[in-house]
Parts: structure tokens; sequence; C-alpha cells
């Protein structure tokens, strides 16, 4: 099927470069994945995206995204994109194996995962006490006991950042070091309300419906080796982030850690006509908000790119 514009991914970038797209006569088509709404989805409430002073569901916000994408006439499928072909022109985007598109340009708003440890547990309180994101949930645990898995640079970010609002602050590290740069680590270790815990690893999270605690290991596998118990009301991963690029490696160029190039301040890849929006594009700020200026930006240069066939 031949379209102008073809958008991947259902965040905040994909939904608002839709409406951007299908608002200019692109009559675009986005496919949507398996995490409708995107990571956003995975927090309880969104508080700082403009526009909802007392706050709102992530799927509410995403669900009102799409339907403000749908009423200027986007077309939605559903579905996982399992090849892409960016050498030719129209582009090729092959759907679940099967339905081929062809489009003149493509906005990549594919985002990126947060790591989890892989606990059981995890997965259990997601949501309930288990976060990626302290500058999304951080509130929420006003005056009350975190932790905060990992010993980067966004782990001890969000480990300062959430002191400024909770009564105390485990870091749980499973190294006897941290790996963040020195003056996040002064920031750290020099902060009353953060406790840091090296060679620690988490075994598992407690509590009835919701966290109340972490179950620890010190120092596994030596002769010292024990297990301690933290009581905590929240549990957030810092342990870093892949972006959901894959799939365009072959063609896009992307930094070390797989985030796509883009050319300067546009969404401009090395591929003319195809675009990247939101946090598969974005090492540094992880907002919805900057994930949807970011896909407005996208269709403005998709239209612009199309204009000039
Ligand atoms: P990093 O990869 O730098 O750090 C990940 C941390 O998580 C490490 O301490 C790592 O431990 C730990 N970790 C990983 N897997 C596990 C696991 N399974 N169990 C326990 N701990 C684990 O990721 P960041 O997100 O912190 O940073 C990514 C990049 O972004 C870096 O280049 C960073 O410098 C940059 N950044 C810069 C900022 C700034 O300058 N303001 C802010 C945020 C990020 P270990 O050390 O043992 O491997």
């Amino acid at each position: 099927m031949k379209v102008k514009c073809l958008i991947i991914g259902s965040g905040p970038a994909g939904y608002t470069a839709a409406i951007y797209a299908s608002r200019a006569n692109l009559a675009p088509v986005l496919i949507e994945g398996p995490q409708l709404g995107g990571q956003l989805t995975t927090t309880t409430e969104v508080e700082n995206f403009p526009g909802y002073p007392d706050g709102v569901e992530p799927f509410t916000m995403m669900d009102d995204m799409r339907r403000q994408a749908e009423r200027f006439g986007t077309q939605f499928v559903s579905g996982i994109v399992t090849k892409v072909d960016f050498s030719v022109s129209p582009k090729k985007v092959i759907v679940e194996d099967e339905i081929e598109y062809e489009a003149d340009a493509v906005i990549i708003a594919t985002g990126a995962s947060a790591k989890y440890l892989g606990l059981e547990s995890e997965r259990t309180y997601r949501g309930r006490g288990v976060s990626a994101c302290a500058t999304c949930d951080g509130f929420f645990y006003r005056k009350k006991t975190v932790a905060v898995v990992g010993g980067g640079d966004t782990a001890c970010e969000e480990a300062s950042y959430l002191a400024g609002l909770c009564e105390k602050v485990y870091m749980i590290v499973r190294k006897p070091f941290l790996r963040a740069s020195a003056v996040m680590q002064d920031r750290v270790l020099n902060n009353p309300k953060i406790e840091v815990l090296f060679e620690h690893n988490t075994l598992q999270l407690t509590g009835e419906g919701k966290v109340q605690g972490a179950d620890l290991i010190y120092r596994k596998g030596e002769p010292d080796e024990e297990q301690r118990h933290i009581a905590i009301d929240g549990f957030f991963l810092a342990i870093g982030h892949h972006p959901n690029t894959e799939l365009f490696k072959d063609y896009l160029k992307r930094d070390a850690e797989g985030y796509i190039l883009v050319d300067g301040d546009s969404p401009r890849t090395n591929v003319p006509g195809v675009f990247a929006a939101g946090d598969c594009a974005d090492p540094h700020y992880r907002q919805a908000i900057v994930a949807a200026g970011s896909g407005a930006k996208a269709a403005i240069e998709a239209d612009k790119y199309i204009k000039s066939l």
C-alpha cells in the first residue's frame, strides 16, 4: 500500500506527529505496537503535561491524543514492524512480515524502554511502588522512603531529585563504587538524606498490594554474604534505557547506545525522508512533553520533504 507519511510508534511523539501530519493533509498511517500509549502508560498519573491542571491518567491522556489524531484522519494499524528498507524511494516498511507499505516519508517514534532487573516481584508491583522515572512519579513519595537501583549518572540524578522530596533515599549499588561522574557522586555522597548501599543486590520486593520493603543481599557469594531487609515505599529503577532502534541499524546512524542520530536540533536522520522523534533519538530529556514537541517537528519536516519531491 502506498502512503505519503508513515509513523511508527504510539507514544506522545507518534501521536503528536500524527495530529500534525493529518492536519497537513498527509493522510498518515500510524503503526501501533503492543504497548499502546508507550512508556508513559507504565506510570500511574501524569501531573506535568501542560493542559491537565488536575493531572491525568496516562491511558486517558494517550487516548485523548489518539482521538485527536483520528479526528483529522489518521489511520491506525495495529502490529509490529518487522522489516524496513530505507535504501529505496519510496521507503518500504513491512508490518508483521505481511503487509508492505511504501511511504514517501517515515517518522520513527519507537521510544526507549527502561531496563528492569527481571524480578517477578518487580512486575507484580509495577505502577504500585515500582517506577523507572523519578521525575514522573517522585511526587507521589513525598516524605516517604524510597530506593533507587543503579550507580550511574541517571541513578545519582534520580536519587538527588528524590532526596528533595522524600524523607530518605537508599541507593542500591551492585559494585563497591559508583560509576557516575565525579560531580554526581559528590552530590549523592554528601547528601544526608541519601544512604548508598554498596555491593547490594535486590532479591525481591515485598508488601501487601504495594511495595513496602525490599530483601537485599550484601556481597553475594562472599564469605561475609548477608541478607538484609529495608522498609521502603517506592523502588526506582535507574539501570539504563535501551532505545528501540535495532530494526533501523542497517540504514540509520545511531550513537554507541543505539539512539538515532539527528541533524542538530531537527528530527532529520541521515536518510532524507526519514525522521526520528521522541525517546528513540533522545538520551537526555525523556519527557512526554519533549517527545510530543519533537513529534510535531518531525511532521512539519515530513510535510516539507514530501512537498519537495
Ligand atoms: P549507566 O549504564 O551509566 O549506569 C547504569 C548503572 O546501573 C550502573 O551503575 C550499573 O552497574 C547499574 N546496573 C546495570 N544493570 C544492573 C543490574 N542488573 N543490577 C544492578 N545494577 C545494574 O546508565 P545511566 O542511565 O546512568 O547513564 C546512561 C548515559 O547517560 C551515561 O553515559 C551517563 O553518563 C549519561 N547521563 C548523563 C547525565 C548527566 O550528565 N547529567 C544524566 C544521566 C545520564 P555497574 O556500574 O555495576 O555496571
